[in-house]
């Protein structure tokens, strides 16, 4: 099986309909969270998301912020301001969805959490010492992560340290007998350096992992930000990617 996956989409259809253009065909999605937050379109994200007959979709700190599921006092003000402005555009069919998503989800050998698997709400994986205490909060030979917007992914070798791995543009990757740590890196706002979408696809059979970007049209995202009143450095951090 062919799977799409995709993490923090943060409302930024642009970027999300890039991805799925540039993906070809696949089997399933699998979604790590923040489909909506920071970006303008909040309702289409989740209506693409909904059309997918086989996806699988966990609830991010935004997503469940933006319905009242959790207090706006935890976020800073320009995320919240968004926020603020995402509650008042979900139609009751994307609130219900919101509400709905699990805050983690095992399919064997895989978990599937935002943050991490010890805090799936709020904990950012960015270093190897954060991650190698995480191996002991997840049962599965692989757990996927977003939260982070980096594209990275942590291993465990053989003398059970936990290595960090940093892909280039189009990396390839082999899932084998190491326990991992994945994140795809993000849709709608990366936070590399790289302004492109990022996301990942894998091959469930022979377990190959591939890590890419995508290029989108950021000024007509921008513009869209620009007509609903969003904070002007969330518009512009979309053009330089952090
Ligand atoms: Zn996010």
């Amino acid at each position: 099986m062919r799977v799409l996956v995709v993490s923090d989409i943060h409302a930024n259809i642009t970027a999300f309909d890039a991805v799925l253009e540039d993906a070809g065909v696949f089997d399933a999605v699998w979604c790590l969270g923040d489909l909506v937050g920071y970006g303008p379109d909040p309702n289409e994200c989740v209506e693409r998301m909904r059309e997918f007959p086989e996806m699988l979709c966990i609830g991010g700190n935004h997503d469940k912020a933006a319905i009242g599921d959790l207090p706006l006092d935890a976020f800073n003000g320009e995320a919240r301001r968004a926020l603020e402005w995402t509650h008042r555009q979900l139609t009751p069919e994307s609130i219900q969805f919101l509400h709905d998503l699990p805050e983690q989800s095992v399919r064997e050998p895989y978990t599937f959490t935002h943050g991490s698997p010890r805090r799936p709400l709020w904990e950012y994986l960015l270093d190897a010492p954060k991650a190698q205490s995480n191996f002991a909060s997840f049962n599965t030979m692989y757990c996927l992560v977003g939260h982070s917007h980096v594209a990275i992914a942590f291993l465990l070798n053989e003398r059970n340290r936990c290595v960090t791995y940093l892909p280039s543009h189009s990396s390839s990757f082999h899932l084998g007998y190491q326990r991992m740590i994945l994140n795809p890196g993000s849709v709608g706002q990366p936070r590399d350096q790289d302004p492109r979408a990022a996301y990942s696809l894998i091959d469930t059979d022979s377990l190959g992992w591939e890590w890419r970007r995508v290029e989108y049209d950021v000024g007509i995202v921008q513009s869209r930000m620009r007509l609903a009143d969003l904070p002007s450095r969330l518009i512009l951090r979309l053009e330089e990617g952090w």
